[in-house]
């Protein structure tokens, strides 16, 4: 499918070109320490290797800096020019002295300092020292992580992200820096989808329309990751909204590009649904798709009818791929829940991790789900670090955060009520509290 692109800002990130015109490109985050050089180069490569074309590693501080211009310079000895993003989070200190070394840095303006006025004034040296370097930024604001100064004016909603994106964006057209890509993520896909159509029509109206980087924040693992990224970046990708995109994934990051790419290609125009026909009535659909095998049904079906079931144009599909018709209804029940029309099982927000997780997140994850799976509707949170997993977990009825040395925080919304439980007993201890509270 061939879209119409909302016109934004090309911007160049060490060759790759956003926006503007320019293919919709694909990218992946490390989820190794940053400090092990190693690891983090030989994640790296795989992700060249498996067509990344933007990647990532986290900067929790300073001492990283020197490990992220020693993987970027054996990057380049080795051939790979595949431009690097540092994440960041809160220090705008660690933001300055590591965007001479990256292409591109990523960063929450409003975390830089409590007080707004402050940040405002870090995120103006920090600019300074970007424009300077040739180094593009992304400013990434997490539904969950906006700051008390615009939660206080507009609450946690998506039209808060979008002011507050807003604000950023027009700091950096006032100092005419425009080396600038923007993303509202979000675990909720109506949220997130609401906040990125807000921001365009908000930066259309102001004049400049940067290029916006696509995401659907702490989406799992498995199947369910996957359609619910497919729905939200698909839903945007198909107005021409979105002009890059990373496919979140709690799985090995090498598994999140072939997603990516599908999407990319898909609203590049270089590929087709494998939905042969559709019967609507009212709004209730009946498809039939002849696809190679289910993980490409799977995401055909859930960018074919995604945005419709979000949108309300469509209560109902049914659907007949030829792989069964408990797989079918399988499916129908992952699209439903993704689209957030019917949750047949609990919601599970889980972030990918990255070089700030001191647990084995993948396996907890695992975990958790296996033990709460009758929990219908119920929101579990299972996230990679004590440092930003708490902000992120503004949908979550419960969390489950590993703090290292095999311990636990768990957390009732986003009030810790029980700290440092050995990993062992984690689990149990979290069935007793929400069974207690269920009575
Ligand atoms: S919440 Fe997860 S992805 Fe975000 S910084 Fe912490 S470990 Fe990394």
């Amino acid at each position: 499918m061939k879209r119409e692109r909302l016109f934004t800002e090309k911007i160049n990130v060490g060759g790759v070109l956003i926006g503007g015109g320019s293919p919709i490109s694909v990218q992946t985050m490390c989820n190794t320490h940053t400090a092990d050089v190693i690891a983090t180069l030989d994640q790296c490569l795989k992700m060249a290797e498996a067509g990344a074309d933007i990647i990532r590693v986290t900067v929790p501080g300073p001492k990283e800096v020197d490990a992220v211009r020693i993987i970027h310079d054996k990057l380049r000895e080795e051939g790979i020019r595949t431009p690097l993003v540092a994440d960041i989070h809160f220090s705008a200190k660690t933001a300055i002295a590591v965007a001479p070394y990256v292409e591109k840095v990523r960063i929450n303006p409003g975390n830089f300092h409590k007080d707004h006025i402050q940040a405002k004034a870090l995120f103006g040296q920090f600019l300074d020292v970007c424009k300077e370097n040739g180094t593009a930024i992304r400013i990434g604001l997490n539904h969950g992580s906006l700051g008390d100064y615009i939660t206080n004016l507009y609450g946690n909603t998506p039209e808060a992200m979008a002011m507050a994106a807003m604000e950023w964006v027009g700091m950096c057209r006032e100092k005419d820096f425009r080396n600038v890509v923007v993303s509202l993520k979000a675990s909720n896909t109506i949220v997130m989808v609401e906040a990125y159509r807000l921001l365009a029509a908000k930066m259309k109206e102001s004049g400049t329309i940067f290029p916006m980087h696509l995401g659907v924040t702490e989406a799992g693992n498995g199947d369910a990751g996957r359609i619910k990224s497919c729905v939200g970046i698909s839903a945007l990708l198909s107005e021409g909204i979105g002009d890059t995109l990373r496919v979140s994934l709690t799985e090995d990051p090498v598994n999140e590009i072939p997603v990516g790419r599908y999407l990319a290609d898909r609203y590049n125009g270089n590929l087709r649904s494998g939905l042969k026909n559709i019967n609507i009535t009212g709004r209730r659909a009946v498809a039939y798709y002849e696809c190679a095998d289910k993980d490409r049904l799977l995401l055909d079906f859930s960018c074919d009818f995604g945005k419709r079931l979000l949108d309300r144009e469509l209560d109902e599909v049914e659907l007949h791929s030829g792989f069964g018709e408990e797989y079918d209804a399988y499916l129908v029940d992952e699209l439903m829940q993704a689209s957030r029309r019917r949750f047949y099982r609990p919601e599970y927000v889980a972030c990918p991790g990255c070089g700030r997780t001191l647990y084995n997140l993948q396996d907890a994850f695992e975990q958790v789900k296996s033990r709460t799976s009758h929990l219908k509707g119920m929101v579990i949170a299972v996230m990679g670090c004590i440092v930003n997993g708490p902000g992120e977990l503004a949908d979550a009825d419960w969390g489950y955060i590993g703090e290292g040395n095999h311990l636990v925080t768990i957390y009732k919304k986003n009030v810790p009520v029980l700290r440092h439980v050995p990993d062992a007993e984690a689990v149990d201890r979290l069935l007793e509290l929400i069974e207690a509270q269920q009575g």
